[in-house]
């Protein structure tokens, strides 16, 4: 019988390119006291799902609620007890938002975690026999030197690596298209915040949003990776669009305005990205779960997605050379005739 901290705590297998092993990670899926900021403020990201009501977190939101900011230590505790014989590497925490807004960053806005609990867990990871990397979410414009100098010195130099969606480069697609509300500006000080406490970054780059051709998203991707680099990110991770309800996606593909992206377009990202830096595919996975996934032909969908899975625990571009399949041709075709 599942066990009740399994819903929000699990070790899994996980593949890190900046240590260049596989570790255990332990995945925490923390409920925060408010939703998200940019959701609050303005109805949030088009490709978003978290804070629609059939995601989780909005299940759990009644802990917060009624319980107050405090009840999530010992959420964050029972989870810890629940995989702790595990000795996990990397701690990473999902919240669906910003775990560094503690409500003091920006004037006005509600905390999602607050900030006595960032500081107890920056505490216990600085502590813990095992635990080398916390790993955590946050918009840019709450990375400031005081909460990335507290935290890192509470981590006695055990490393801590925030991302940043900055999804594209391009500003309509970032902030028109896909609603993100950040300026380049923005994500260059909060990289280089990081860096200057020693703490690593990870950029997340959507693939491929509304109203981009698959072959306009393919070079949408790839100059922003090539940006990120530039910038000084540690890490890409390829956020492949997906399906959630409740988003404004999700109304452009039932309408059939919408068409998710080919595997081959996104090994395509890979291949041309891959020599530029640490760049991880994003699972086809969330809270609500996607009712619609990227795939190819049904002759090689389960194949190539095997490849991608391998690729996401080796990071080995080579098993990409294998995959061959008729409708690889038709996807070259129509890439080119856009
Ligand atoms: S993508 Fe991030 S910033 Fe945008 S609405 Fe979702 S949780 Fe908030
Ligand atoms: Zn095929």
């Amino acid at each position: 019988m599942r066990k009740p901290w399994e819903n929000f705590s699990a070790i899994d297998r996980f593949f890190d390119p900046l240590l260049q092993q596989t570790v255990n990670r332990w995945v925490l899926l923390l409920p925060t006291v408010n939703l998200c900021y940019w959701y609050l403020k303005c109805g949030g990201c088009s490709m978003c799902g978290f804070n629609c009501p059939k995601s989780s977190k909005q299940q759990y939101a009644w802990i917060a609620k009624y319980f107050g900011g405090r009840a999530l230590h010992p959420l964050y505790w029972i989870g810890y007890f629940g995989i702790r014989s595990q000795n996990p590497q990397n701690l990473t925490i999902y919240n669906g938002g910003s775990f560094l807004n503690s409500g003091r960053e920006i004037s006005g806005s509600k905390p999602e975690i607050p900030y006595s609990l960032q500081t107890a867990i920056c505490r216990h990871v600085g502590q813990h026999p095992t635990i080398q990397k916390l790993f955590v979410e946050s918009r840019p414009e709450f990375i400031t030197r005081s909460n990335i100098g507290s935290l890192t010195d509470l981590l006695q130099g055990k490393v801590l690596q925030v991302g940043i969606g900055l999804e594209s480069k391009n500003n309509k697609v970032r902030n028109s298209i896909l609603r993100k509300g950040i300026n380049l500006g923005q994500f260059e000080n909060a990289v280089s915040v990081l860096k200057e406490y020693k703490a690593k970054s990870l950029a997340y780059v959507f693939f491929k949003p509304m109203e981009l051709s698959e072959e306009e998203a393919i070079d949408d991707a790839v100059h922003t990776i090539q940006y990120c680099f530039e910038a000084g990110v540690d890490e890409v991770s390829l956020s492949c669009a997906f399906i959630q309800d409740g988003t404004k996606m999700a109304d452009q593909y039932r309408k059939g305005a919408y068409q998710l992206p080919r595997l081959w377009s996104i090994i395509e990202v890979i291949k041309k990205t891959a020599p530029l830096g640490p760049v991880r595919i994003g699972t086809f996975e969330d809270d609500p779960p996607p009712i619609a996934i990227p795939r190819n032909c049904p002759q090689c969908t389960e194949t190539v997605m095997q490849a991608i899975g391998q690729y996401r625990r080796t990071f080995n571009l080579s098993l990409f050379n294998q995959l061959h399949c008729p409708c690889e041709e038709t996807w070259l075709k129509e890439i080119s005739a856009q």
